[in-house]
């Protein structure tokens, strides 16, 4: 253990037995009342760890309101006000489209009433068997070494489960055609990037693809990226966790908190109580500079 994640083991054990955490959720809640929900990102979801993950949604049904795209952007509507039993709206969300999100994944959410957002990548749809595992380390997942991956980490959904996928209920996303980085990409590139995604997802499932995912980093974006993202899509989804308050963040900038469902309990309740957004409120700063978008702006 280095000491990074020894401070990290050390701040969640503290949070966690001073119930902090807890405290923090409640506060959260409170604050933002009826206009506070919440986005979780996520990747793989292997069969070893589905019992893990039904115990996290278990844990999170009594705290959030599980929910499906198409619900949690309500956040934005005037209507949902004077609910006094109110529970926050959580949206799962799913980055590269493993073919384990959709046996494990969307079968769990959907025993809880929600529905996914699976953010897909369309080239890595496409792999023939024997080219998945090459893309994954090339594209997707640079870091990974080889003997470390499971084939549940590397195998992709096919264009037929994704549009079974949608055809229940879940929003198909778009998350690049080929897991490229935005940053500094050209107009042509761009085009090729997220607009010709966009249309391959929307012929596979026929239904509009409203939500992108940009890949990488929180900061592996720019202005270029971020219009070419909007002219094909309502709701862009960022690698930097938040709250999201539907009086101040716009569908077109949405936090998102990365949860795996291998988390312990002690770490998924300290992810979910919001007291790691704090350290990243400069970022949150930063990216809303750098894409102008002004706080306070109207929604849709
Ligand atoms: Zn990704």
């Amino acid at each position: 253990m280095n000491l990074r994640s020894q401070t990290r083991a050390f701040v969640i054990r503290a949070a966690t037995m001073s119930r902090m955490d807890e405290l923090a959720f409640r506060l959260q809640t409170r604050l933002k009342g009826r206009y506070y929900g919440l986005v979780v990102g996520v990747h793989e979801t292997p069969s070893s760890l589905e019992a893990q993950f039904r115990q996290q949604l278990e844990w999170v049904s009594k705290r959030f309101t599980i929910t499906t795209l198409d619900r949690f952007a309500k956040l934005w509507e005037q209507a949902s006000q004077g609910n006094a039993s109110f529970k926050p709206p959580v949206l799962f969300t799913f980055d590269d489209g493993r073919e384990s999100n959709y046996t494990v994944a969307a079968p769990l959410l959907e025993s809880f009433g929600g529905r996914g957002v699976f953010f897909v990548v369309p080239a890595f749809a496409e792999c023939a068997a024997d080219q998945a595992l090459a893309f994954y380390r090339s594209r997707i997942n640079p870091n990974s070494r080889p003997g470390d991956e499971t084939c549940e980490d590397w195998k992709p959904m096919s264009p037929k489960q994704i549009a079974e996928l949608a055809a229940r209920g879940h929003a198909i996303g778009n998350h690049t055609l080929s897991h490229e980085r935005l940053l500094g990409l050209s107009p042509a590139m761009l085009e090729q990037e997220i607009g010709t995604s966009a249309r391959k997802i929307a012929a596979w499932t026929g239904r509009p693809v409203d939500g992108f995912a940009w890949t990488f980093g929180w900061d592996a974006v720019d202005a270029n990226a971020w219009r070419a993202i909007q002219r094909y899509h309502r709701f862009c989804f960022a690698p930097c966790p938040g709250p999201i308050d539907g009086r101040v963040d716009i569908p077109a900038l949405l936090w998102r908190r990365e949860i795996e469902v291998k988390y312990s309990p002690a770490e998924y309740r300290f992810l979910y109580s919001g007291l790691v957004d704090l350290w990243w409120s400069t970022r949150r700063r930063r990216l809303r500079k750098l894409l102008q978008v002004s706080q306070g702006a109207s929604g849709a």
